[in-house]
């Protein structure tokens, strides 16, 4: 049972998700209609498309219920991965492209988003 869904690693990872849906939106699907202002994360230029929002709402939705609490790897590395198989595609298309482009930006943020990468001792 997770010890904690609110603690610094939580909140990393939701940082760290919303960074990376917001980068992918802005470049991979910059001609879309942005229709709700809600949907706007940190550091972006613009609210997020339909399909991005609801890929953000879903991220965030799986670690507020994350099993693994704050002993938890980073979602990527995660040996359960209890996303769905559309929205885990999804979620991997948005990693692979807004990945390397957020060492560039945030390094200090990428660099213990890594180190979270490598925490093991996950016991389902
Ligand atoms: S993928 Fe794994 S680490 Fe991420 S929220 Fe789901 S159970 Fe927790
Ligand atoms: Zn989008």
């Amino acid at each position: 049972m997770a010890s904690s869904v609110n603690g610094p690693q939580i909140r990393r990872e939701k940082e760290t998700v919303a960074l990376m849906i917001a980068l992918y939106c802005r470049k991979v699907h910059a001609g879309r209609e942005r229709t709700d202002p809600r949907e706007r994360v940190r550091d972006a230029a613009a609210p997020l498309c339909a399909e991005c929002a609801e890929l953000h709402r879903y991220a965030e939705q799986r670690l507020d219920r994350c099993r693994f609490g704050e002993g938890k790897t980073t979602c990527l590395a995660c040996p359960v991965h209890c996303y769905a198989t559309a929205q885990r595609d999804q979620i991997r298309r948005v990693m692979a492209f807004a990945g390397p482009r957020m060492l560039w930006r945030h390094p200090v943020f990428t660099l213990l988003h890594l180190l979270d990468g490598l925490k093991k001792g996950h016991s389902q």
